[in-house]
């Protein structure tokens, strides 16, 4: 019997679970502390009654009277109609659906309590389907602001009401932090809980609304120092971790290969080398992150760091995130290293059979020091002899998986605990507020330089009108010598049409410029091919370059001078900027053309102006992070693992600075609360968080 039907055998009867319910659950609503965690998304006011002679037209308010007629109209179509006065005025209540209890409730002589907004209509004010419940004269007016709860089809305010009131009485929420841990203005968490579900009528609605009351404050404090604290801890957890202390020797690898250079590195090359070099050197992991903008020059500083490594008898690992870019890094790499006696191995999906099995070999006995490729580097028959460095590049592209199974490839070859160091790259630099939160526990590098001698790229934004132009542009490039790139979007729905599309372009362009060779790359050609089309374009025998985004990272052409991006409103903003930094990389002038299609949405208009307005990576990180928020910023790097969901930090810098400086301060001191703390806040997502 499979392991399933034994389940179902022993099922237990349940019962049912209620579309409410259900629709909780949907909603993550399951303990009593997320109830608790379900904050309004406004209020009403049921505090006051208002006299319908004040009631003003437009505005919510809450009206009390007795019911002077009550009767069915049926023109213009069927409809009740209730006269309600409070001895100030009379208002109509009218209701185009409702039920025979309806009419009983709304009868004539009955006192009611009525919400909605009035307008002027035909027969003087009234108000259509308003709220409505019988009263006596005595009848108590809400004490709060009555909360209103984001909620979905299936799951009634009023059930969610009860649901998230039972649920914050029963939650545990104690004090866990020390009062001096805590802003000195703030309320504790129970009373900020309490109010924010509940607030007093004299509250100004606009600090709950844009979530500066000292309520809401204390939320966002909470949470950003779970982050902090749970970000600390996974540091101190690395920092007790033993690592192969990897030290530069004068006259070593290193040294060598800066000899062997055909440029001199820039000012911001050379700091880094030596900041990612003292990390080596220490029996810790290092755990950085190397970030500079397109063509600033990382994969040198890679290069002297593998160095060293291999200098002190240790293996390194270079892992990209496609074959083009793991082969365009290999070559550079076999140019610079292996004239230094450096034994090098290739390892991507595309290598099968013998030579795969010759080159895992090779890795398994040591004999190759330095190992390229892409996810092949981390498959499982892959096992270094000393892996002590581990490099990705453009390491957004990959998942937090990737990036623990490759600093688990040492451990399974060493038997000693040792971890190797892990150098991360990545042209898309993090915006300061989230690399404080996030990546907290990352040490960051930074290239804030690009070599000498490059001249700056010109950006376009044309309609899609106006092709015809920018082909003719392209002959001229092409009959200068220069070479050109075209790229056709990634159609995410359909790979048919997105291959239609760039075939398309290519024929167009083919026909367009005779005597030209005009290439096609796209994502289904086999890996050879694909190299071989690579190959003719970076030895300068093919014109232009017509590409999926399968181009997108790293690739290094210096010759090309035009960049084409078609439908450049289909990208992300740090993709197009990725996709036009594969120009500009040489001496030549550089342009790159942004094709759209109209109509564009503003977000479209947003990316293509920030496009022309600036070439500055971390400029466009903060705009495209402006666009985007958070959430879609962090895309595949989180895999689950939660957002601020209280905290803005485009606005909440100053609270995140005190959560950072008081982390360390409760770790130290209040270990237990601090643990008892992250739990509440991260529960097991924690471990996410810091991979
Ligand atoms: P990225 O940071 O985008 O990965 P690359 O490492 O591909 O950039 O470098 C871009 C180009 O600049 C390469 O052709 C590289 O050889 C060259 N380069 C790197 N550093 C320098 C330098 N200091 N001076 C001149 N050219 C350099
Ligand atoms: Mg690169």
């Amino acid at each position: 019997m499979s392991n399933d039907e034994s389940k179902a055998s022993v099922k237990p009867v349940k019962a049912e679970k209620s579309a409410p319910q259900r629709a909780m659950e949907k909603l993550g609503l399951l303990r009593d502390i997320d109830l608790a965690l379900h904050l309004p998304l406004r209020y009403e006011d049921e505090t006051r009654i208002t006299r319908i002679a004040d009631a003003r037209d437009g505005e919510p308010a809450q009206v009390e009277g007795v019911v002077t007629d009550s009767r069915i109209e049926f023109r213009p179509r069927r409809q009740l109609v209730v006269r309600l006065d409070d001895g100030s005025d009379e208002l109509v209540l009218r209701f185009l659906h409702f039920y025979p209890s309806h009419q009983k409730a709304l009868a004539v002589g009955k006192r009611l309590r009525v919400r909605g907004e009035p307008r002027g209509g035909f027969l003087g004010r009234e108000m259509v389907h308003p709220a409505f419940k019988p009263v006596d004269e005595d009848t108590p007016l809400a004490a709060a602001l009555t909360p209103v709860y984001p909620t979905s089809a299936q799951l009634p305010q009023a059930y969610l009401r009860k649901a998230v009131t039972s649920g914050l009485s029963r939650a545990s929420l104690d004090e866990l932090l020390p009062p001096a841990m805590v802003p000195r203005h703030l309320p504790t968490l129970k009373e900020a809980l309490h109010f924010l579900h509940h607030p007093a009528p004299d509250v100004s609605l606009a600090t709950l609304e844009d979530h500066s009351h000292p309520a809401w404050q204390r939320l966002k404090y909470e949470e950003l120092l779970a982050q902090q604290l749970s970000q600390l801890q996974a540091q101190r957890e690395r920092a007790a971790l033993k690592a192969p202390a990897l030290r530069a020797r004068p006259g070593g690898l290193h040294e060598k290969l800066l000899a062997a250079l055909p440029f001199a590195l820039t000012k911001a090359q050379h700091r880094v080398a030596e900041e990612i070099a003292h990390d080596l050197a220490r029996a810790q992991p290092m755990h950085r992150l190397l970030q500079g903008d397109v063509g600033s020059g990382k994969t040198v500083v890679a290069a002297l760091a593998a160095a060293v490594a291999i200098d002190a008898g240790w293996q390194c690992a270079l892992m990209a995130p496609t074959e083009i870019l793991a082969e365009q890094h290999f070559r550079k790499l076999v140019g610079w290293l292996e004239p230094l006696g450096i034994g090098i191995a290739w390892l991507t999906g595309s290598r099968k059979g013998k030579a795969r099995t010759q080159m895992v070999e090779r890795v398994r006995s040591g004999e190759a020091q330095l190992v390229v490729g892409t996810h092949a580097v981390i498959q499982d028959d892959v096992q270094f002899a000393k892996l002590g460095l581990a490099i990705i590049d453009e390491q957004h592209r990959f998942g937090v998986q990737q990036r623990l199974e490759l600093r688990r490839k040492l451990e399974s070859a060493g038997g000693e605990a040792l971890e190797p160091h892990l150098l991360m790259m990545s042209a898309t630099p993090i915006p300061r507020t989230l690399a404080m939160t996030y990546f907290a526990d990352l040490d960051v590098s930074t290239i804030d330089e690009l070599p000498p001698g490059r001249s700056p790229i010109v950006t376009k934004v044309f309609a899609d009108g106006k092709r015809d132009d920018v082909i003719a542009r392209i002959r001229d490039e092409v009959e200068r010598g220069r070479q050109v790139y075209w790229v056709c979007p990634l159609i995410e729905e359909s790979e048919a049409l997105d291959l239609r599309n760039a075939t398309e372009t290519h024929q167009q362009l083919v026909e367009a410029l005779p005597g030209h060779q005009v290439g096609l790359l796209h994502g289904r050609m086999p890996a050879g091919e694909k190299a071989a089309v690579m190959g003719l374009f970076t030895g300068a025998r093919m014109s232009v370059l017509v590409s999926t985004t399968v181009i997108e990272v790293g690739v290094d052409v210096p010759n090309a001078s035009l960049m084409v991006i078609e439908h450049a409103e289909r990208f992300g903003l740090s993709q197009l900027h990725q996709l036009r930094g594969r120009v500009g990389r040489g001496s030549v002038a550089s342009v790159c053309v942004l094709l759209y299609t109209p109509p564009l949405s503003d977000t479209g208009k947003a990316r293509l102006k920030a496009m022309v307005e600036t070439t500055d990576g971390f400029e466009i990180a903060r705009r495209d992070l402006d666009i985007r928020g958070p959430g879609e910023f962090m895309g595949s790097r989180q895999s689950g693992a939660p957002l601020l969901r209280f905290a803005d930090l485009a606005e909440d810098e100053a609270l995140l600075r005190e959560a950072r400086r008081v982390a360390p301060q409760l770790l130290d001191r209040h270990p237990a609360a601090a643990r008892a703390h992250v739990a509440r806040w991260l529960g097991g997502k924690a471990e996410l968080l810091r991979a």
